[in-house]
C-alpha cells in the first residue's frame, strides 16, 4: 500500500495545525488574527505578538481558517485506513475550548468530522477488499471525567457501570464490559454516534460545559480475516476530542471545578509526556499516569500511529493559550 510506505518514511507521529475562523463576535469586537500563513507552504505559520515581533512554528501539515472539512480529511485518511491492514491507530484533538476540536472530529450534521468521514472511508475501503479480506467493525463510545471511565453506549435504561482498565493475558490493556456495538453501515455509525453524544450530557447541566471538561473517545475496533491465507487481525482506531487545554484563572478555581482542572491538566500532561517519550526513543514511556494514556497503551507506539490536531484560536485576545498549545504540539513532534 503506496499510503502505509509514505507515512513510514515520515515516522508513526505526526502533527496536524488547524486553525479556526475568526468568529462574529470576535470580528463584532475588533479582535484581529494573530495566526499569518504563507500561501505557498503547508506546513508553517506565524505568531504575531503585541510587540510585532514572529514567531514560526512547523508541523507536518497546517490548516487554514477556509481548510474544509475535505480537505482536513484528505490528509488524515491514509492514517486511518491503515487500521485495516493491521495497525493500531489513535488520532487526538487537541486545544483550548472553542477552537474547533470537535468541529474537527464530530462536525455538524452538514459538515460531518473525521469520526464519520472515517467510518464511511472504512466501509468503503473494505468493500474494495472484498474477495481477499473480510471485516468486521465494532465501535465503543467512552468518556473520561476525573479520571473515571464511562460507557456511552450503554441502554439509558441501565445504571452506568463503573469501568476499569485490565492488562489482558496478551499484554494489551483491555476495557472489560464496555459495549462494542457492531456496524455494518454509516447510517447506523451515525445514530450511535448521536445517541452517544446524548449520553455524554446526561446528569450535566450544561452539557457545553462538561463536555470541555472530559475527554470523549470513540474506539473503533477492526477485524481482519485474510481469505486466502487465514490469517486474522485485530486492531484498534481511536478518535479522541480531548479536555480543552486552558488553564483555568484562580479566581473561579475552588472546590469541583479545581478538581476537574487537576485531571484534565494531570492527564493532557501525561499525553504530552507519553507522546514526547515516543518521539524521542526515551526507553522508559510512562503510561501509567492517568487513565487516558494507560487505556490507550496498546495503541500508543510501536508500530502504532498517531496523529495529533492541535486547534487554535487566531484572535488576540486568546494568544497566550495559542501559544501555549502550539509549544505542546512542537515538544511531541
Ligand atoms: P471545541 O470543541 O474545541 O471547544 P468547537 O468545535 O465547539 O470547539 O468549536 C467552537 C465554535 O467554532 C463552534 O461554533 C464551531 O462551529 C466553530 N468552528 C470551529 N472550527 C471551525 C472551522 N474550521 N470552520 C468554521 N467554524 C468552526
Ligand atoms: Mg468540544
Amino acid at each position: 500500500q503506496l499510503y502505509n510506505e509514505v507515512i513510514e518514511l515520515k515516522g508513526n507521529i505526526r502533527v496536524f495545525c488547524r486553525c479556526r475562523p475568526l468568529n462574529q463576535a470576535e470580528i463584532a469586537n475588533g479582535s484581529s488574527s494573530v495566526v499569518e500563513f504563507d500561501s505557498s507552504l503547508e506546513n508553517e505559520l506565524q505568531i504575531v505578538s503585541s510587540d510585532s515581533s514572529k514567531k514560526q512554528f512547523k508541523y507536518d501539515h497546517v490548516f487554514k481558517p477556509e481548510d474544509s472539512q475535505e480537505a482536513v480529511f484528505a490528509q488524515t485518511k491514509p492514517i486511518v485506513t491503515s487500521v485495516l491492514d493491521g495497525y493500531n491507530v489513535c488520532i487526538f484533538a487537541y486545544g483550548q475550548t472553542g477552537t474547533g476540536k470537535t468541529f474537527t472530529m464530530e462536525g455538524p450534521p452538514e459538515n460531518r468530522g473525521v469520526n464519520y468521514r472515517t467510518l464511511e472511508e472504512l466501509f468503503r475501503n473494505s468493500k474494495e477488499r472484498n474477495g481477499v479480506m473480510r471485516y468486521e467493525l465494532l465501535v465503543s463510545m467512552l468518556e473520561v471525567y476525573n479520571e473515571k471511565i464511562r460507557d456511552l453506549l450503554v441502554d439509558s435504561n441501565q445504571p452506568s457501570k463503573k469501568l476499569e482498565i485490565k492488562q489482558a493475558a496478551e499484554g494489551t490493556q483491555e476495557v472489560p464490559g464496555l459495549t462494542e456495538a457492531h456496524v455494518y453501515g454509516t447510517e447506523e455509525v451515525w445514530e450511535l454516534l448521536k445517541s452517544g453524544g446524548r449520553a455524554r450530557s446526561v446528569g450535566s447541566t450544561n452539557a457545553n460545559e462538561l463536555s470541555s471538561r472530559s475527554h470523549c473517545l470513540l474506539r473503533v475496533t477492526v477485524k481482519g480475516e485474510n481469505l486466502i491465507n487465514g490469517q486474522k487481525t485485530r486492531s484498534h482506531l481511536w478518535l479522541v476530542d480531548l479536555a480543552g487545554s486552558e488553564r483555568v484563572g484562580k479566581i473561579e478555581v475552588e472546590g469541583e471545578r479545581l478538581k476537574e482542572s487537576q485531571f484534565i491538566n494531570k492527564s493532557l500532561s501525561a499525553l504530552g509526556d507519553v507522546i514526547s517519550a515516543l518521539a524521542t526513543k526515551s526507553g522508559h514511556i510512562p503510561y501509567r499516569n492517568s487513565k487516558l494514556t494507560h487505556m490507550l497503551q496498546s495503541s500508543l507506539g510501536g508500530d502504532c500511529k498517531t496523529l495529533m490536531f492541535v486547534q487554535i484560536s487566531p484572535s488576540s485576545a486568546d494568544l497566550g493559550e495559542t501559544i501555549c498549545s502550539l509549544n505542546f504540539a512542537s515538544r511531541v513532534r
